[in-house]
């Protein structure tokens, strides 16, 4: 009986299969390879690489190609073959790594290129590169948030946001409770030496977006600093991509923007965009920037995938119309998803078991979903997550309504 939350690895030394949060025996046995004696194995073997359909390798199941809800691939940019071939050119010119810290001579040109694009994307001065969108928001936080300050979150960021916040005080409000923010601020206000109200703007769990004209309303006149990480925004919502910071063009009005290239810009890393100020300073304090190695030459496709948000509009028009096809499926069917207005989108099960069941049915019908399980979501918002592609055919999202309608049959799970 080992209490998860305070585990030390030393005891799982007797656990076969070690999983501390049980994922992997929830799956059950559609994805347990028994080719490796009977092991369970929560992490699937993609053979075939990012896209709509996707290989796994999955001996006990009776598919080979599975039509994949796992990607945040949102427009399809990794299989583009304008953005293979810039990594691939990159990589030609470069070779394969950068070779050390963007402080101490892995700074390439197409690193300061990145930053340049990524900060005109945002209509602002200066944006700073991280190997992970995870180090953006942990590193600069940790960097920029001492004993002194006080980090206000919305519930719901994300778990890098979190980390970023270990070493400073911490307040938490409930997910996009207004009065619970404005509750905070105004008890807080002579106490710190900076508050920094830090929110998603597409929520990767509920796919909802925040109230961010509502949220810097109450930011300036509190006096407290706004980031916001959109991740799972950029390249998706907002008439050009820009995120929620587009839908109420606050542009300006924004304190920090952080986000990921591993969605929408289809390779991997992290961005902050601020002022020049900060920027400066995060360079010399951000210690993923000083101490650990630069994104490698292929992230050089980052910049064409950037341009391509404005190039090729059709994508992101495509990615739509997929989001309403499968959204107002799962909807006919009598299923709940939820308060979605991205590209994600979660079907509620609750519980834990049954989400595993439901998970490894859609499996066994060619879908493969993520299931989404605590500490992702409290242990009872078990749900199955889908985030739909651009590239998704409908005839591979009716297949995955089809899985559904089937489910639904042997489950009694309408609404
Ligand atoms: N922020 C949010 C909101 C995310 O959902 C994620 C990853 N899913 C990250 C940051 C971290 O990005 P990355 O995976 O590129 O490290």
């Amino acid at each position: 009986n080992i209490d998860f939350e305070k585990a030390s690895f030393k005891d799982f030394e007797n656990i076969e299969g070690m999983d501390p949060y049980g994922w992997a025996k929830l799956w059950g046995e559609y994805v347990t390879d028994r080719s490796k004696n009977g092991q369970f194995n929560y992490r699937q073997e993609n053979l075939s690489g990012c896209g709509p359909e996707i290989e796994l390798n999955l001996p006990s199941n009776p598919h080979r190609n599975f039509v994949s809800l796992v990607s945040n691939d949102y427009l399809g940019f990794t299989q583009h073959p304008k953005v293979k071939a810039a990594a691939i050119a990159a990589i030609e010119k470069y070779g394969s790594g950068a070779g050390a810290s963007p402080a101490i001579g892995g700074h390439y040109l197409f690193h300061q290129e990145i930053e340049n694009k990524i900060a005109k994307f945002f209509k602002r001065e200066s944006a700073i590169v991280f190997s992970t969108g995870y180090t953006a928001n942990s590193s600069s936080l940790q960097a920029l948030l001492k004993k002194e300050d006080l980090a206000i979150l919305d519930m719901a960021v994300h778990a890098s946001v979190y980390e970023g916040c270990l070493n400073t005080n911490v307040k938490t409000f409930l997910h996009n409770d207004l009065e619970a923010l404005e509750r905070i601020l105004k008890t807080s206000k002579d106490n710190y030496r900076t508050r920094m109200v830090i929110i998603d703007g597409v929520y990767s769990q509920d796919g909802d977006l925040a109230p961010l004209d509502k949220i810097i309303q109450l930011t300036k006149h509190y006096g407290a600093y706004i980031v916001v990480d959109d991740a799972h925004g950029t390249g998706v919502v907002g008439e050009t991509g820009r995120g929620v910071i587009e839908l109420h063009n606050l542009y300006k009005e924004v304190d920090i923007i952080t986000g990921t290239f591993s969605k929408t810009f289809a390779h991997v890393g992290g961005y902050l965009v601020a002022s020049p100020e900060l920027v400066r300073f995060l360079k010399f304090q951000a210690r993923q920037h000083i101490f650990s190695a630069t994104l490698s030459p292929a992230s050089a496709c980052i910049s064409k995938a950037i341009d391509l948000v404005d190039e090729e509009p059709i994508w992101m028009h495509r990615l739509w119309d997929n989001i309403e096809y499968l959204k107002t499926g799962l909807e006919s069917l009598g299923l709940d998803t939820g308060i979605t207005q991205s590209a994600i989108i979660p079907v509620k099960i609750g519980d834990i078991s049954l989400n595993a069941k439901i998970c490894g049915m859609l499996l066994e019908a060619g879908i493969y979903a993520n299931q989404i399980n605590y500490p992702a979501v409290s242990r009872k918002d078990a749900r199955v997550r889908m985030s739909v592609m651009a590239t998704h055919t409908h005839t591979q999202l009716d297949k995955v309504l089809n899985a559904w309608e089937w489910v639904i049959k042997k489950t009694h799970l309408e609404k």
